[in-house]
């Protein structure tokens, strides 16, 4: 069994198609949405985790390809400025998804795990120096 997260980007028509009925009825895929962003008009975003044999989550995938879907890593959504963080770690105690690790007196003292990362953001919105950007 395999566990595989993306970022899935639809444009407004694609938005339509049951794509994560037809990844779970015709891969037999486990999906998990863990975040989400849609809205009229505009392109649409999912985070999903994937879970299930590795080809059919390969073949899934490329299936949502051939459907104009674009797929990207969860890191292409979150920026880190190592150089502004003071290490006041309010990111690590607000973070849901065990997903900050810190390393005092390191160049990089503060990152994104990005395997654990469900975008939500709470990092961004406690850190007082501006560390985090999100664009999803
Ligand atoms: S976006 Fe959310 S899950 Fe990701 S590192 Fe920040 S607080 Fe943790």
């Amino acid at each position: 069994m395999k566990m595989e997260r993306a970022v899935l980007s639809f444009s407004p028509d694609a938005i339509r198609r049951p794509v994560t009925y037809l990844l779970v009825s015709n891969y037999k895929l486990r999906l998990n949405i863990l975040r989400a962003k849609v809205m009229p008009g505009e392109e649409g975003r999912l985070l999903i985790e994937l879970s299930g044999d590795k080809d059919k989550i390969r073949q899934g995938l490329e299936y949502l390809a051939s459907l104009n879907v674009r797929i990207d890593r969860v890191q292409n959504f979150y920026d880190v400025n190592y150089s502004k963080c003071k290490e006041a770690k309010k990111c690590f105690q607000v973070c849901p998804a065990d997903a900050i690790e810190l390393r005092p007196e390191d160049e990089r003292p503060v990152d994104i795990i990005e395997d654990n990362c469900i975008l939500c953001e709470k990092c961004r919105e406690v850190c007082p120096e501006g560390v985090f950007t999100f664009t999803f």
